[in-house]
This record gives structure tokens, C-alpha cells and sequence, in this order.
């Protein structure tokens, strides 16, 4: 299993990406693309049924899926999971599978990445259900400082969406956030990851080499680093 380094960029969620020289990548893979970890330099990766790919028919094959895969150490998150309202099977199926994710997740003792489009009160309340100990990462974050602040009140994490990372109207969001909860990603897109890293450091007045020390930082507490060293 690879870990990020001091002085690396990193990109905390990915799909379809390859390593590059001081960027180190969380790559996404989706239960129902059945694809495997591969050990390379700069990867790690998250498992999980992605909402938009589950339906009635292929739960069960994707949760057995997803118990199996995640016993890999290359894998070292659960996700991306979790509820799409514009998007995917029922809000009930949905959050069947999710809150199976997160008893895989407490099992294994791997975090959740999370995928939420409009169904905040669903997150929450299954948050409330099962008072889950692994922290929950929420992907593709662009809400406002009120759900920020709900969100981070229960401990989550947030990584900024990248295009709304880069806009202006996202500094002050920015600046209100605490630096010890946040992550940054492209999710795979166009985006470069080193340019969101200067653009954020611009808005915290920090210098990219602070930032980088921030955000690997928040990698070791959210994924436990030092309990990944000795099961790696
Ligand atoms: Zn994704």
C-alpha cells in the first residue's frame, strides 16, 4: 500500500487517474465496474457502490462485492457511497445499501467517502441511527456555510468540489471552514490539482507548502496513518 509523502499534492478523490510526480491520488472505484486495486507509487484506493450505478437487481451482487474487496490494503476507504436525488434507484434502496456500507466500513475500521446530492437529511439521520466511530469524508462539497457547519458538527469532512474550489465566491466559504477538516480533488476531471492547491492557499493566505502540510495532516487523522503503516 502507498501512502502520501511530505510535499505531495494530494488529490482525494479520483476516478480513472494515474500517478504523477509529487501528486499523490485516492483513486474511486465503483463496486459495479469491477475493477481491482493495483499497487502503484502515488495510488491508494476507496471501494463502494456509487448511488447512480445501484438498482433492486444488483444490490446484493455489489454489497458482496464491495465485503470482498475491502479486506485489500491497497483499499483503504469505503466509497464513494451513499444518496442522489436526481439520480439512482429509491431513496429506500439507496439507503439500504448505504448504511451496509458503513457497517462494512465499522467492521473494517476504513472511513466512508461520500457521494450526497440533495438528500442531506437522509445522510444525517442515518448518522444519527448508527453514531458511526470511522470519520465520513463528504466529496464534491459547493453547499453553503450552514450545511458546512452541520456537517462538520458531526464530524465529517468535507472536500471541496474542484470547480467550485477554483471560483472566487468560494474563499470566504473557504476561510470559514477549519483547515484540519478540509480536502481538495478533481474527481477525475480536466482539473489540475496543483492549481486548486494555489488557488486555496491564495484564499487562507497560506503558501502551498502550508497547505500541503494541512491536508497531509488531515489524511493521517482521517484515515488513522499511523494503524495503516503497521496493517500495510
Ligand atoms: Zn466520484
Amino acid at each position: 500500500m502507498y501512502l502520501p509523502l511530505p510535499g505531495d499534492y494530494i488529490d482525494i478523490h479520483v476516478h480513472g487517474g494515474s500517478p504523477a510526480s509529487g501528486v499523490f491520488i485516492l483513486e474511486s472505484l465503483m463496486a459495479h465496474e469491477e475493477k481491482s486495486p493495483v499497487a502503484l507509487a502515488g495510488v491508494a484506493y476507496t471501494y463502494g457502490i456509487h448511488p447512480w450505478f445501484l438498482n433492486e437487481g444488483n444490490h446484493r451482487q455489489l454489497l458482496i462485492s464491495v465485503a470482498n474487496s475491502v479486506i485489500n490494503p491497497e483499499i483503504i476507504a469505503i466509497g464513494e457511497a451513499g444518496f442522489d436525488r436526481l439520480r439512482g434507484p429509491s431513496m429506500l434502496i439507496q439507503r439500504i445499501a448505504f448504511e451496509e456500507q458503513v457497517a462494512i466500513s465499522e467492521e473494517t475500521e476504513k472511513p466512508v467517502i461520500i457521494h450526497c446530492v440533495r438528500a442531506w437529511d437522509e445522510l444525517l439521520s442515518v448518522q444519527k441511527k448508527l453514531k458511526p466511530r470511522m470519520p465520513w469524508l463528504v466529496h464534491g462539497f459547493r453547499g453553503n456555510r450552514e450545511l458546512a457547519g452541520q456537517l462538520l458538527a458531526k464530524g465529517m469532512y468535507l472536500s471541496l468540489w474542484f470547480d467550485f474550489a477554483l471560483k472566487p465566491e468560494s474563499g470566504e466559504l473557504l476561510r470559514s471552514l477549519p483547515i484540519n477538516r478540509i480536502f481538495l480533488e478533481t474527481d477525475g476531471a480536466e482539473a489540475d490539482i496543483r492549481n486548486i492547491y494555489l488557488k486555496v492557499a491564495t484564499d487562507l493566505d497560506l503558501d502551498v507548502d502550508e497547505l500541503k502540510t494541512s491536508l497531509l495532516n488531515n489524511f493521517k487523522s482521517f484515515f488513522n496513518y499511523d494503524s495503516l503503516l503497521t496493517t500495510g
